[in-house]
């Protein structure tokens, strides 16, 4: 006997994953120079080099008990206080060490917060085109997962729609932001209206509706502000990684930041140490942690992204595809001729090039395509994209 839904999870794979193992067999039969792969999103510019330079300073100065030790469940002191400084020092936003927690990067710390903002019919609203594994994180966790139309073209929010779905039982609204798949930053005007709606909405209910802020694209913006959603809404709870903005994807080390001003923050940071726990979170990677402390001020070189990012917005709107304005992460959301974006998918496909649907994103119609790629796959593959748009 097994569990059924776990079974389902574990047996369906994901789209992206799919194509990128239709991707690599492809390969293999026409060579990788003629598959156009813009299914996953792994980092493709490599770790900052303090960060190698960390590892190798750690392990020849730090007593090698430690480096490979347990540290504790919430993370080492030295590691948090390190990242409350440099956070302090960057938005002047009042955090203490007391307030982080260290994960295996931003999926661990998402179904920890879910988990603790589970109370019986609770609900999460999710804003179209979201990351499609919050969907399993936050049923899992027990909560009733919404979701929030998309804001057709811009991707920002409809708060309006937004405001429709809230109800006594929503317990949060899930943020990503630059977003995966749409690659779009939400404003600062966006931010403030959502959380003077929901100041207003948590006062009508008379419990905290919190936000929860999926951050891990958070430093990938190309001349935009991306507002650290704290100091808007004193309700939020920060899910950050490292995985892309230190390219450190497999090395899993992130953070859950829970404002010392937010509702319940006590509370709140224990029920999530305690999910974390209940997971199996014994600690985050010791070393990891060690190297996090000595690398925080690094930023990611975004020059390869942005080049990406710009060939291909100009290419692809100028044989007439249409997208949102792609300010951050490393991906374009587009709108798929025809209006179907299984069937261009397979289209595509068939021309050996690999764009994920945006269904499971919540946004059927459109396709993701991630740039973390070569600048020569992208030249070769633009007349591709011309030929698939003049066919249709
Ligand atoms: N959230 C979003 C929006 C993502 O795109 C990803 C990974 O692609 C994650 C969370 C998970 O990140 P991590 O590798 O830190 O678990």
């Amino acid at each position: 006997m097994y569990n059924q839904k776990a079974y389902e999870l574990g047996s369906n794979r994901s789209c992206i994953r799919e194509l990128f193992e239709y991707g690599c067999r492809r390969a293999e039969v026409v060579g990788r120079e003629n598959v156009y792969d813009y299914s996953l999103g792994n980092p493709s510019v490599p770790a900052p080099k303090e960060v190698n330079d960390a590892i190798r300073q750690i392990l020849e100065d730090t007593d090698s008990v430690l480096v490979h030790g347990y540290t504790s469940a919430v993370g080492d002191l030295g590691a948090r206080k390190a990242i409350s400084e440099d956070l302090n020092a960057r938005y002047n936003a009042g955090v203490k060490p007391e307030n982080l927690f260290i994960t295996c990067g931003a999926a661990p710390g998402l179904t920890a917060v879910f988990r603790a903002l589970a109370v019986e019919n609770g609900e999460i609203l999710a804003v179209a085109p979201f990351f499609p594994e919050y969907r399993p994180f936050a049923e899992a966790a027990g909560l009733i997962f919404k979701v929030v139309p998309p804001d057709v073209p811009e991707f920002q929010i409809q708060l309006t729609e937004l405001e429709k779905m809230l109800s006594p039982n929503t317990t949060a609204v899930i943020l990503n932001s630059p977003n995966n798949p749409s690659g779009v930053v939400y404003t600062r005007k966006t931010l403030e209206s959502l959380a003077d709606l929901l100041r207003r909405k948590s006062a009508q209910y008379g419990h905290p509706i919190y936000v929860v802020a999926d951050e891990p694209y958070r430093e990938l913006s190309y001349g935009v502000e991306v507002p650290f959603l704290p100091t808007i809404y004193e309700n939020s709870i920060v899910c950050y990684s490292y995985s892309k903005s230190l390219s450190l994807p497999g090395e899993r080390i992130g953070y859950v930041y829970v404002p010392e001003n937010a509702a319940d923050s006590k509370a709140l940071y224990a029920a999530i140490a305690g999910s974390a726990r209940i997971a199996g979170h014994v600690c985050a990677p010791s070393l990891w942690q060690r190297v996090i402390a000595r690398c925080t001020h690094l930023r990611p070189d975004l020059q390869a992204y942005d080049r990406n990012r710009r060939m291909l917005y100009d290419g692809l709107t100028a044989c007439g595809y249409e997208m949102a304005k792609p300010d951050g992460a490393f991906y374009l959301f587009i709108k798929a001729p025809g209006g179907d974006a299984v069937a261009f998918s397979e289209r595509a496909k068939e021309k050996d090039l690999l764009v994920v649907p945006g269904n499971d994103f919540g946004c059927p119609g459109y396709f993701r395509i991630c740039y973390c790629v070569k600048p020569e796959m992208i030249e070769k593959s633009l007349p591709v994209f011309r030929e698939l748009i003049e066919s249709m």
